[in-house]
Formats: C-alpha cells, structure tokens, sequence
C-alpha cells in the first residue's frame, strides 16, 4: 500500500509518501517548506498563506520524487491536529481536493500519535517505546496502555522549543533559536540556577523562561544561561521520561520533535536509557521533525486496521489530543 501525507499543524506544510513494506515504512519522499517570519513567532493567518501557496506544487514535486505516479496512491492523508486552526485548514483543504480528484480514501491523523508510529515503522526493533516528544509547541512523554497512546507527562505551559525560541528572541538570536543556543550552550563554564518545576509528571517552563531573561538584564554571559537552560530543561524532561518508563515498565525510549536534533538532550536521555538497560531511539532528522511521511504512515496503518473517514467528517481539531485516539492497529 502507498500512502501520501500532508502535514500543516504550524510553520511547515510538508508532503511525504511511503510505501508499507511488511510491518517496515519505506519512505519514498519527504519534502517540507518552512515559514518564517520576519520578525516574532507565527503568525497563523501569513503561515496558512505560505502553506497555501506551496502545497499543490509540493504535491508533485514529491509525487516525482518517490517515483510512482498518482495512480499509485492508495491513501491521502493529512494532520487533523493539533495546531494552529488556520494551517490546518490549508493542509486539510489541500488533502481532500486530492483525495476526491484522485477517488482515493482520505484520513485524518493524530501529529503526535504520527511522531510515534514513524518511529516505530522506521526504526529496527523499536516495538514499544516511551516517547519524549519535544517539539516547538509540543511537550509530551507519551506511551501505549490499554489501547491508547497515553501522555504520562506534558508541559502545563510553553513547549520546549518554544521556550527556547523565546529565549532566543529576546537575546537577539535568528529563529529557530534552538540550535543557536545549543552552540552558545558549549561554551557555557557557570552553571546559574534556574526553576526547576516538575508537578507530578508534569513540566512548566515559563518561570524558567522569565529567570533566564533576568540573568540576560543582570549581565551573565550569554553563554552561561544558554547552557543553564539546556542543563536545567533536558534534566526535566529526562527525568519524567524516566519515570515514565520505570512507571510502565518499558525498555526502549524514543525520541521525537525538532528539540530532538540537541546532542545534549539525546546525550541525557541515552545515559539515563544506558543506566536503566534500555534501548535508545532517534529518528533520521527529516522524520524527527515535523513531515509529511509520518502523516502518511499513520494514515496507512490506521486504514490497514480497518479505520474509515468520510470528506463530510474530515473536520480539523486544533485541541486534538494524543489520548483521544483509539489506537485499532496495534495489539
Ligand atoms: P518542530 O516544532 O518539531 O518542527 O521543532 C521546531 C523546534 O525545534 C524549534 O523550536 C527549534 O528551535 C527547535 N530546535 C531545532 N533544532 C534544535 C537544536 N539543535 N536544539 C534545540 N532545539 C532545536
Ligand atoms: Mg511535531
């Protein structure tokens, strides 16, 4: 079966297609068209209208490049959510035009539950992770119980990547911040303290966020902050992560999300799999980020298992949670 996914929850419309080989995804293409702004966050009207703009031509560009033609397609599926409302639409929009000029089932998918699978369909021996998903707006520790993928701890406020864009922002950093800090972050010699807030299983990073600023005003070496937030962060969620798996059981962790590229982060989160004698999961870049391929995936596994969605019934959901999805095609 070969599947065709468009992805559009924030800054980037992406469209991949995949092809299922076995239980193994082989991803066929992946393209992705980033937003961004000129100055401050996303802007989601301006981020919708570059999705719009770019969709149909990155259609067939990755039609092309997987080398089937649009006969080929059996599945068109698309982000349902969550994200921002106005780029839902587009993607949405620009999914069920395809499906219905190319008479082919269309399928609303879960982005989160997309970050998992196309971990899972990729990666060798990667059955049943707990994921740290850490993306701009999104901050999960998510794993598979009783039919559902459940999210065992999240941000109460900002996602990480946000945070560290916001950070970024306000010290003069080009977006995306997250790699420029990760580089400053290498030079850093001071650790400065900075609020550490688990709740539960829970992480908030505001307060955090507003503390790193006032180290920036009081005259701290960039440098040092930089490192102080990566440090105080990545601890954070490594140790939800951790208790996550020793809450469930689990023996394999997985990582996903455009924060997953930081080497610290992936560092935190290998020793602590090392010390527990867990295995350790990342996927190729351009499947950790936000893509099209993964969307597809999901849309394949869940037609697979029996899962149908009418054009009428395709709305999008920008609340759309991890946990709401029953998930038929796994045991
Ligand atoms: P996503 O929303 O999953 O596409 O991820 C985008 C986020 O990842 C942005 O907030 C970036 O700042 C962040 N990001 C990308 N690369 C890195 C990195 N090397 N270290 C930390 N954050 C990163
Ligand atoms: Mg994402």
């Amino acid at each position: 079966m070969i599947g065709l996914g468009i992805e559009g929850t924030a800054h980037s419309i992406a469209v991949g297609v995949v092809k299922k080989e076995g239980r193994k995804c082989k991803v066929l293409s992946n393209l992705i068209k980033i937003y961004r702004p000129e100055q401050g966050g996303i802007h989601p009207r301006e981020a919708a209208n570059h999705h719009a703009n770019n969709v149909a031509d990155l259609i067939k560009e990755s039609v092309e490049k997987s080398e089937v033609s649009f006969e080929d397609i059996d599945l068109v599926s698309f982000s349902q959510g969550p994200g921002l409302g106005p780029c839902l639409r587009t993607a949405a929009t620009a999914a069920r035009a395809l499906s219905l000029s190319l008479e082919r089932p269309l399928m609303g998918v879960n982005h989160c539950v997309a970050h998992i699978e196309i971990g899972r369909g990729t990666l060798d021996n990667c059955k049943d992770p707990i994921l740290l998903y850490t993306s701009g707006a999104n901050t999960q520790v998510i794993g598979f119980a009783e039919g559902k993928y459940r999210v065992f701890g999240e941000t109460l406020d900002i996602g990480i990547g946000n945070c560290l864009d916001k950070f970024g922002r306000a010290v003069d950093l080009e977006f995306p911040c997250g790699p420029k800090i990760e580089k400053l972050a290498l030079n850093g010699e001071k650790y400065l303290n900075l609020p550490y807030t688990i709740k539960g299983m829970d992480i908030a990073f505001s307060g955090l966020l507003t503390a790193a600023m006032q180290y920036f005003k009081s005259g701290e070496k960039l440098e040092d902050i930089c490192y102080s937030i990566q440090e105080t962060t990545f601890a954070a969620l490594t140790e939800v992560t951790e208790r996550a798996m020793a809450h469930t059981e689990k023996k394999q962790v997985l990582l996903g999300g455009g924060v997953a590229a930081n080497k610290r982060l992936r560092g935190m989160v290998k020793t602590m799999a090392e010390e527990r004698d867990a295995s350790f999961f990342v996927p190729a870049k351009d499947l950790c980020i936000d893509n099209g391929a993964m969307i597809a995936w999901l849309g394949v596994l869940m037609h697979n298992s029996g899962v149908r969605m009418s054009v009428e019934n395709s709305f999008i959901d920008q609340r759309f949670r991890t946990d709401m999805v029953d998930v038929t095609w796994r045991e």
